[in-house]
């Protein structure tokens, strides 16, 4: 026999000739069958370790951790907090439902968020994400139309998603989409009869599928990764999805209803109970309805939470509270030039009450602090000042009149 025949696979025993292949290693040889059984278990072990680590981390998070984790980072909005804690710890329930169970198979759990631009609805998204250490993806609603139309197609949303999931379809489908302005595609009026508004309830109906789940084939954008594979299958049946938006003008909806219930019922509603500052607090899903959203939209974005208002407590505390508020980053940033940065409290709340007086909300906050602190970042690190220390009348002299003029413009 030839040395070559001689050959055999080190793990099974093959000769050459009873194999397809034989790869030689250093001091062994493997045979196809051999790789493909131990591809296999590759396979199998990757699986396993990704459900266990999901489990571990359904283990690790119950609702009331995910709100302390929530705490860190959102000042107020309780309610919020609440449900979403509860929505996100089903959602990882029933992505570990095993189908042989028995027949009560658990919905999703998709959420809906109402509350004035800048009160955290987006913050909250993305720290849930964070904390759960999923793909998140952001999507602006007004910039997706029909199938057809100028804009983009509904399955967008999913491409942004895979790209931030790095192209693993598997850990986009578990991931969360955070679909913003969704108030934008509402009919406009309740009567569909009436006023028919085409690409609104269109772009309804395209986005319906992608909650309630369905596969999508994706065109990988800039898909480095693949780019010989045109479409990726993604299955959205396990991925969460919270819709945000203002609704603005829902509180004359719902306080009407409130008028309605209450001579409807012959009993008077309480009005010192009803708080008319902060009408968002009663709403139900058949708003949403009486708004534009079609029933079907409603039915599967089953948790409806409101965002409170931010008054100027509220605003005080996001300036220094949250673990990276807006002040511990500048208090870094200081830092890391070797510079002690102080600011005193009455120029915090002069600061918080320039955010009120002009509305520039929580985003406007950092804008504030921009315009003051700018000056002093850009001399600081060449200069031997090793304190910084920031008075009302400092952040006086900083905040001009055109200053504030130019943030409300662009706010
Ligand atoms: P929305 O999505 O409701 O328009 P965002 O989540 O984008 O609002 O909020 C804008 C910014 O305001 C956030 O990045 C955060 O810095 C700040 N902010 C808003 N609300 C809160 C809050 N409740 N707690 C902490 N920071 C907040």
């Amino acid at each position: 026999m030839s040395k070559e025949e001689n050959l055999e696979c080190s793990f099974c025993g093959r000769k050459k000739a009873e194999t397809d292949l034989l790869i030689a290693g250093m001091d062994a040889h493997i045979c196809d069958k051999c790789i493909e059984q131990a591809h296999g278990i590759v396979e199998e072990e990757i699986t396993e370790a990704k459900t266990s680590s999901l489990s571990k981390d359904l283990t690790l998070k119950k609702p009331k951790e995910i709100k302390n984790f929530l705490d860190q980072y959102i000042i107020g909005q309780d309610e919020t907090k609440r449900s979403m804690a509860v929505a996100v710890y089903n959602h990882y329930k029933r992505l570990l439902q095993t189908k042989d169970d028995d027949e009560v198979e658990i919905e999703k759990s998709n959420i809906v968020l109402v509350g004035e631009t800048g009160t955290g609805k987006t913050l909250v998204a993305k720290t849930i994400a964070r904390m759960l250490n999923v793909p998140f993806s952001i999507v602006d609603a007004t910039v997706l139309t029909q199938a057809g139309y100028v804009g983009e197609d509904v399955e967008s949303i999913l491409s942004r998603l895979l790209q931030t999931a790095d192209y693993d379809v598997e850990k986009a489908q578990r991931g969360i989409v955070f679909i913003d302005e969704i108030d934008k595609i509402a009919r406009k009026g309740d009567n569909p009869s009436i006023t028919r508004d085409v690409s609104g309830e269109g772009v309804q109906q395209a986005l319906l599928k992608l909650l309630e789940g369905t596969v999508v084939n994706v065109a990988p954008k800039g898909g480095r990764k693949h780019p010989e594979q045109k479409f990726v299958e993604v299955d959205t049946k396990e991925i969460l999805f919270i819709a945000g938006g203002a609704f603005s003008g829902i509180e004359r909806i719902i306080s009407k209803r409130l008028n309605m219930q209450a001579v409807g019922f012959g009993a008077s509603l309480d009005e010192d109970k009803v708080d008319e500052e902060n009408m968002l607090q009663y709403i139900i899903p058949s708003d949403l309805k009486s708004f534009g959203l079609i029933p079907e939209i409603i039915g599967r974005l089953p948790v409806l939470s409101y965002m409170n208002p931010l008054d100027a407590k509220t605003l005080r505390a996001i300036l220094t509270e949250p673990k990276n508020s807006i002040i511990k980053q500048y208090t870094k940033l200081f830092n890391m030039d070797d510079v002690n940065f102080i600011i005193e409290e009455e120029a915090l709340n002069y600061i918080v009450s320039k955010a009120v007086e002009y509305k520039l909300g929580a985003r406007g906050l950092r804008s504030l602090c921009e315009a003051i602190f700018t000056d002093a970042m850009f001399d600081l690190p060449s200069s031997d000042d090793k304190e910084f220390t920031v008075t009302k009348e400092y952040a006086e002299s900083k905040l001009t009149k055109s200053a504030l003029k130019k943030l409300r413009a662009a706010s």
